[in-house]
């Protein structure tokens, strides 16, 4: 499993067999200012407060529609049965059906997966594809798990989950620490039941109709956006310096498409350390040295630094792509950024929010930044239900297209408003969801409607 741990961000970590099972001495410093579902909530309530959603609508929008958690009892190598918790949260299905990924984590719990499943419900309506917001998650320490014991986790968790999942219900993809191969179990086990049914899930591989462009698919997306977003701010990406923290699948391939454009990545972090170096990190060469067990300390030509080192190195873009509340209100003074481009899901706390915003630091929010990911399951679902496959510049390109025009209807209404990129995003996103249920009959009209 992903021994980058904290790397997985927004989209799918990747497989290793060879586990470098180091103590986790450098982590990353993840401050508990607040949870996920509370630092969610309070950007959700700013933007509800701006465009007066009414109170009782409010209360339905903040909550879940439906909540699942199961039991994963799981007999280990060490001869006794452990038992997991897996979770499936679907927040609102106006726009489509449920979507979003699932994650391995021993921290995942039932109120991170419903902030992450109601990031999903806003993220979708923002990028336009339609479906509705989702999560899923089990607290199984991946670290430690073997490759055996991950597909039967995997399979037990369908098996649990499966009644209220479906290609036009509920559709699971990767998230932290889950990737293709976790994708390929679960449709395995679903078509045991229902037949073969690959738009079960998205996210894989594409032996088994997964979508090309799939895997890299968040981190470009990001990208899109930084080149969308740069020339406001005077930027030009060529001569631009990146760091990333957390060199998972998002921030892997954010780094080695973001270098394809001339930027040098100037530090890099993941589970276990994090490095520097300003002549720049040749991000292809440390992905193959990671993917080989290698460490990133021992990487060539770098200087290990501290994760809070690594927070304050001058550059242009700081891209989070590790877990949540990775920049909260003891760190954000410190940062020497001019854009933080979101990666990760939730990353920054509501205290460093405003710091950097009264720094003058640009933020791209998670929920338009990292939706590169869904927009591509979508393409990759739309692909399986037609029966047929698109080349992988095809994917690239309408990927582009639907993250610039985000991107344009994003930063308009923030000009218009005079609001921040994620106030903006949030209000879209919910007059978006606001619209699908009122014109579903959801929601009373008033007495003129
Ligand atoms: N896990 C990704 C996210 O947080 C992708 C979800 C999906 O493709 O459904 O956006």
């Amino acid at each position: 499993m992903s021994h980058a741990g904290h790397a997985g961000a927004a989209g799918d970590s990747r497989h290793s067999d060879k586990s470098p099972r180091v103590a986790n001495r450098a982590k990353p410093a993840r401050l508990a200012e607040m949870s996920n579902f509370d630092i969610v909530n309070h950007y959700f309530d700013l933007a509800a407060d701006r465009i007066d959603v009414p109170e009782d609508l409010r209360a339905v929008l903040r909550s879940a529609y439906r909540e699942v958690q199961v039991q994963i009892p799981l007999r280990q190598a060490d001869g006794k049965v452990h038992v997991y918790s897996g979770y499936r949260v679907q927040h609102n299905g106006a726009r489509g059906p449920y979507k979003g990924g699932v994650r391995f984590h021993p921290e995942v719990d039932l109120d991170e997966v419903r902030a992450l499943a109601s990031l999903m419900t806003w993220k979708t309506a923002i990028v336009g594809v339609p479906f509705g917001g989702a999560k899923g998650g089990i607290n199984c320490p991946v670290d430690d798990l073997s490759k055996a014991e991950l597909q039967k986790i995997t399979r037990s968790f369908m098996d649990k989950i499966e009644k209220v999942l479906g290609p036009t219900r509920d559709i699971p993809a990767p998230d932290v620490n889950t990737n293709a191969q976790v994708m390929a179990w679960m449709m395995d086990e679903y078509g045991k039941l229902h037949g073969h049914t690959p738009a079960i899930v998205t996210g894989k591989p594409i032996s088994l109709g997964g979508s090309y462009g799939r895997e890299a698919a968040t981190g470009r997306g990001l990208i899109y956006l930084f080149r969308e977003a740069a020339p406001a701010l005077g930027l030009a990406p060529s001569e631009s310096r990146v760091v990333i923290q957390g060199f998972g699948n998002v921030g892997g391939w954010a780094g080695r498409i973001v270098q394809g454009l001339g930027a040098k990545v100037i530090g890099v972090s993941d589970a276990h350390g994090a490095v520097h170096s300003e002549a720049g990190i040749a991000c292809d060469e440390l992905h193959e040295h990671l993917r080989a067990g290698g460490k990133l300390a021992e990487f060539r030509g770098v200087d290990v630094i501290t994760a809070d080192e690594l927070i304050a190195l001058e550059c242009e873009v700081f891209i989070p792509a590790a877990l949540g509340g990775m920049i909260h209100g003891a760190n954000a003074e410190s940062m020497n950024c001019r854009m933080i481009l979101e990666g990760a899901n939730s990353p920054t706390t509501p205290a460093a929010d405003a710091l950097l915003h009264d720094k003058g630091v640009t933020i791209v929010p998670d929920v338009l930044a990292n939706a590169g990911g869904v927009v591509v399951s979508y393409f990759e679902w739309v692909q399986n239900l037609q029966h047929f496959r698109w080349d992988e510049r095809e994917v690239n390109d309408k990927l582009g297209t639907i993250m610039r025009r985000s991107y344009r209807e994003v930063s308009a209404r923030a000009s218009e408003q005079a609001v921040s990129l994620r106030i903006a995003a949030y209000e879209l996103g919910i007059e978006r969801v606001m619209e699908a249920a009122k014109a579903r009959g959801y929601i009373e009209d008033g007495p003129e409607g």
